[in-house]
């Protein structure tokens, strides 16, 4: 059976890196139709805290990376916790001593020191050559009556390699000559990171150890370990670091790297899900748009790239853009409308006003927040307030005087009102014959139009623009302008 798991240690926020991991052992378990485990490791007590763990589950269930078992939701392999798995560490300490793989040590932090610099005075690895990997039992009974503190540590082989195919780099190997026995639990019973690992995923029966890059030299250790328990060892897979423009180290300095940033400044998580898919994966063909079940569809593991993958937020933004406008205009419509009441431009989140300004500005939009300024900006050169005031008929007047001239007798006709009540065949017959009339077409007619009627050079289907312009004075739903 396939299991995979996240494994985050609550330090901080969800970052995209930690995000992309997740994501591709979310897509690797529901491909194989395998459980997707969540595990917390906050071992470091000092640096883990419950608002970070809330702040990782919260941004997971946002991507909509639903996990089958871990802290919340339970499951036959639990605790989901580090910090609840204490006695099971001890447990496998003393099957490890006990099986010779491990030994108490009882060197002082002086001795270790010395150790060290002896080994780089002989330009030597730094290799634990201290005594108690070949005490006899009376010796440990001896240090352990007298209470002496001791650590636990592993006996490594000091020769051979150890090798591991990992199905993203194909084999990795290492010679264990320069490892030296390394500690596995402190002499305050703390027991330390790469063996709490690996008796997690040992006894969570992990079959996948899907991870970042960084993790590769934590593997040895970890395999190592792996072999002496006796189970059998997880395939692994280590993804490649997520890279800035300049191909450095993603870091804050770049901006925005957390999954709440993006999603605070009105990222969709389906737009970030197949962003994240697509750093460093793709499915062999051209396309970039994937929902989350299409990529379940089409994932596999084999075809993640080994290289640095480049975050680039202009991309991001595009295909938020793209996911917007994807959406189901029901759906839309409903985002935008609450998103406009939220920022106080509209009194209501519903109406026939609201779905028609959604058609008019979508296309300029790529993400949520974008709509505050696409619809302000609309409204900010409300049709009618301008041209009744004396300011208005200045401005228009002024600038564009044949176009204006004639544009102003037509409001005072009632003429241009009546035929916005006609909609969209009413402008189009309107702006016909206003053309004509002025012996005007194509652009000497509709810039200057496009100036007088909505204030600006650019933008928005002008004819649209125009009838939902007439209609914010009538559907009651625009906040008044005040000020
Ligand atoms: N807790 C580790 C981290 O947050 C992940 C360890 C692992 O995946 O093995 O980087």
């Amino acid at each position: 059976e396939v299991r995979v798991r996240f494994a985050p240690s609550p330090t901080g926020n969800l970052h995209v890196g930690g995000a992309r991991t997740a994501l591709f052992n979310y897509l690797f378990a529901r491909s194989k139709g395998g459980k997707f485990v969540l595990r917390i490791e906050d071992t470091d007590l000092e640096r883990s805290t419950k608002e970070s763990e809330e702040a990782v589950l919260r941004d997971l269930s946002w991507l909509g990376l639903n996990w089958d078992e871990g802290p919340d939701v339970g499951g036959d392999y639990g605790p989901y916790r580090q910090s609840e798995r204490n006695s099971l560490y001890k447990q496998y300490t003393e099957k490890l001593l006990k099986s010779g793989h491990v030994y108490r040590c009882f060197c002082s932090n002086e001795e270790l020191e010395n150790m060290k610099q002896t080994a780089e005075l002989k330009k030597l690895p730094p290799v634990y050559t201290g005594r108690w990997a070949h005490a006899t039992d009376e010796e440990v009974q001896e240090e352990l009556e007298k209470g002496t503190p001791h650590t636990y540590r592993f006996r490594v082989p000091n020769e051979g390699t150890l090798k591991i195919d990992d199905l993203i780099r194909g084999e990795v190997s290492w010679g264990l000559n320069t490892l030296g026995d390394f500690v596995i639990m402190r002499s305050n019973g703390q027991p330390v990171y790469n063996f709490c690992v690996t008796v997690d995923d040992a006894t969570m029966a992990i079959s996948h150890v899907i991870r970042a890059e960084e993790h590769l030299p934590n593997t040895l250790r970890q395999a190592l370990i792996y072999k002496a328990l006796g189970f059998p060892m997880p395939h692994f897979a280590h993804v490649s670091l997520i890279l800035a423009p300049d191909r450095s180290k993603l870091s804050k300095r770049h901006g925005a790297t957390s999954v709440g940033q993006f999603r605070e400044m009105g990222f969709l998580p389906k737009a970030m899900v197949n962003y994240l898919a697509l750093l460093g994966w793709g499915d062999g063909t051209e396309n970039e748009f994937f929902t989350l079940e299409g990529l379940v569809e089409k994932f596999s593991i084999g075809r993640v790239n080994k290289s640095g993958a480049i975050f680039d937020s202009t991309k991001l933004r595009w295909m938020n853009g793209q996911h917007l406008r994807a959406l189901p205009s029901e759906e839309l419509t409903k985002l935008l409308g609450e998103y406009w009441k939220s920022t106080g431009i509209l009194t209501e989140s519903e109406g026939l006003f609201i779905s028609e300004a959604v058609d008019l500005l979508k296309d300029g939009i790529d993400l949520v927040t974008d709509a505050e300024k696409a619809l302000s900006n609309l409204l900010s050169f409300p049709l009618y307030a301008t041209l009744s005031s004396p300011d208005g008929k200045s401005v228009l007047e002024d600038k564009l005087s044949e176009v204006s001239a004639n544009l102003l007798a037509a409001y005072d006709s009632g003429e241009f009102h009546a035929a916005l009540e006609e909609g969209h065949a009413g402008w189009q017959k309107w702006v016909k014959n206003f053309g004509k009339s002025l012996k005007r077409k194509g652009k000497s007619l509709f810039m200057p139009l496009r100036v007088l009627l909505t204030g600006k050079l650019h933008g928005p289907d002008m004819g649209a623009s125009v009838i939902l312009l007439h209609k914010a004075g009538t559907c009651g739903l625009v906040t008044p302008q005040t000020g």
